[in-house]
C-alpha cells in the first residue's frame, strides 16, 4: 500500500515539496529548487513546513530594519523641507509687489513694462514651484509606499522566524 505524500510549500520559494505521512514532527526536509531546509511541524491535520535555519532570516530582518529606518528618515527629511520653496516664491511676489506699489512708480509704460516682466517672472516662479511641489508629492509617496513595502517585507519575516522558533 503506498503512503500517503503531503504536497507543501516550500517557506522561501513555494515550490511543493512532497512530504510523506511517516515524517514526523521535528524531521528535516530540504527543497529541491532553492535547497532550503525545512522541518516538519506536524499537529492536528496536515503537517506544515517551517525554515529549519533561521540564521538567514534574521540577517534578512536586520537589513531589513536598516532599509525601514533608512527610508523612514528619508522621508522625515523630505516631510521637513516641504513647502520651503513655496514660501520662497511667496516672499519674492510680495517683495515685488513692495516695489511696484509703495516706491511711487509713475504709472506710464515703463512701469507697464515693469508688470508684464514681474507677471512672467512670478508665472514661471510659481511653475517652477509647482513643478518642485510635484516632484516632492511623488517623491513622498514613493517613499511611503517603500516603507509599506519594506515593513510587510519585515512582519513576514518576524512571522517565519516565530514558526521556525516554536518547533
Ligand atoms: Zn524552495
Amino acid at each position: 500500500m503506498a503512503e500517503a505524500v503531503h504536497k507543501l510549500r516550500c517557506a522561501h520559494c513555494r515550490s511543493e515539496i512532497a512530504v510523506p505521512e511517516s515524517y514526523q514532527h521535528g524531521d528535516h526536509v530540504k527543497c529541491g529548487s532553492c535547497g532550503m531546509r525545512h522541518k516538519v511541524s506536524r499537529g492536528e491535520g496536515t503537517p506544515r513546513l517551517v525554515i529549519a535555519d533561521v540564521g538567514p532570516l534574521r540577517d534578512a530582518l536586520q537589513a531589513n530594519k536598516a532599509l525601514t529606518d533608512r527610508l523612514e528618515a528619508e522621508l522625515r527629511h523630505a516631510r521637513g523641507s516641504f513647502g520651503l520653496g513655496v514660501n520662497g516664491f511667496g516672499i519674492a511676489l510680495i517683495y515685488t509687489f513692495v516695489q511696484i506699489f509703495y516706491k511711487d512708480h509713475p504709472i506710464d509704460s515703463a512701469l507697464a513694462w515693469e508688470a508684464a516682466g514681474v507677471a512672467i517672472f512670478s508665472g514661471l516662479a510659481l511653475e517652477a514651484a509647482n513643478f518642485f511641489f510635484l516632484a516632492k508629492r511623488q517623491r513622498l509617496r514613493r517613499l511611503s509606499d517603500e516603507i509599506d513595502e519594506a515593513t510587510t517585507e519585515g512582519r513576514t519575516l518576524q512571522q517565519k522566524i516565530r514558526e521556525a522558533s516554536r518547533l
